[in-house]
């Protein structure tokens, strides 16, 4: 800890704001928060030093101030397929990770919200990690300040860059820590930021019906729903986020979704589970239900984990199901699993950390403390 205020992922007028607390004059505010806006966004500077077009002294002032500070890496792995994954860890040593898909002419960075989560969806492994705590917005647009230094990729409003895309698919609800993933992404989308533009930018959820609104109109970027099946019955089991917003309010919500249209799809993610989701009475539902939203469905091979309760749906099945998708006329891709040789696939992120409770923090205390004594 360093006692320096973090800039990160402060608003543009918060920003303006501690200037003028920590001594800028209030008429020269303005100007500072957008040098420091470009440097800290558009170029990555990482210390206030490298800030050379500001005077000297003023850098000096800044960095006995304030500090930069993105999430420190703990490890990164990189995957037979070229997928990276970081293992990050925020104040408090909680621990998070961020996966970098390549594709050819793209790249999408899976981007966490939450450490832990609270959904307890039956096929992901982040649900078997109890919810920890929300990232902060310098957290979240750490992950993707993170990933730029890593590929090289500033200034971020160069031509062909390699992190084109963000997806919120990582560890955690994003619409469950609402105002910092708002915070973090106006910054991702910021066209003199990280200037990534809201349609590449893809919030996706569980289903928290309520928030679906205010993240159209407040966060305005694609949506993508975790559907998963077409029968309250069985997606009460999986997702069991359905026992209180079943399938029909989310739906409904997904048609009054603002913005919503053919040029601007919503995105239905189907986990394929053997025997449980898969049938072709299953693919036909999932049509009907859906009828009249512009839609895609992205069909998701269920990716294995340790102790995991399902298994993948054989292929020729998934194959099966994608046709009648098809053929009512949705583009229904299968997603290629990326990863899993790292555990970087979907719903396969999990971390070690754990809400620390009172008694063993101080359980610690005493053993470092003991530690410490002179034997
Ligand atoms: N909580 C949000 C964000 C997580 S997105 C949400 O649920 O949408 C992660 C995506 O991966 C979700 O669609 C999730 O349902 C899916 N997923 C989780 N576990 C999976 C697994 N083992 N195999 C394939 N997809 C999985």
């Amino acid at each position: 800890m360093t006692g320096l205020k973090n800039l990160l992922g402060l608003s543009s007028d918060a920003l303006k704001s501690a200037l003028i607390e920590s001594g800028v004059e209030p008429k020269a505010a303005p100007m500072r928060a957008r040098q420091l806006w470009n440097w800290i966004y558009v170029h990555g500077a990482r210390d206030f030093a490298s800030m050379t077009s500001l005077a000297k002294d003023f850098r000096g002032r800044m960095a006995e101030t304030f500090s930069l500070a993105r999430p420190e890496i703990v490890t990164e792995q990189i995957s037979r397929d070229g997928t990276r994954k970081w293992l990050l860890r925020g104040a408090g040593g909680v621990e998070f990770e961020t996966v970098f898909i390549p594709e050819p002419g793209r790249g999408t960075l899976c981007v966490s919200s939450q450490v832990g989560c609270t959904l307890n969806c039956r096929f992901c492994h982040t649900g078997t990690q109890k919810l920890v705590r929300n990232l902060t917005p310098a957290e979240i647009v750490g992950q993707v300040m993170i990933a730029r230094d890593a590929l090289n990729d500033w200034p971020s409003t160069a031509p062909g860059r390699r992190l084109t895309n963000v997806v919120m698919m990582g560890m955690g609800e994003p619409l469950y820590n609402f105002d910092n993933v708002k915070a973090a992404l106006a910054i991702v989308a910021d066209g003199d930021g990280l200037a990534l533009s809201r349609r590449r930018i893809t919030l996706s959820t569980a289903g928290v019906v309520p928030m679906i609104r205010r993240a159209g109109d407040e966060i305005g970027s694609a949506l993508a729903i975790s559907l998963h099946a077409a029968r309250d019955e069985v997606r009460d089991v999986i997702v069991p986020l359905n026992r209180k917003y079943p399938i029909a309010e989310l739906l409904a919500a997904c048609r009054e979704y603002p913005g919503v249209s053919n040029a601007r799809r919503i995105t239905f993610e189907y986990v394929m589970l053997k025997g449980v989701n898969d049938s072709l009475a299953d693919a036909r539902a999932l049509v009907k239900l859906i009828r009249g939203i512009p839609a895609k469905i992205n069909l998701i091979p269920f990716n294995p984990w340790p102790g995991a309760p399902y298994e993948c749906s054989d292929w020729a099945q998934i194959e099966k199901f994608a046709e009648i998708v098809n053929r009512a006329g949705y583009a229904s891709p299968v997603r290629t699993p990326r990863g899993r040789d790292i555990m970087a696939a979907c719903g396969q992120l999990k971390s070690a950390s754990r809400k620390e409770r009172a008694s063993a923090r101080h359980a610690e205390l005493r053993s470092a403390e003991l530690a410490r004594m002179p034997g």
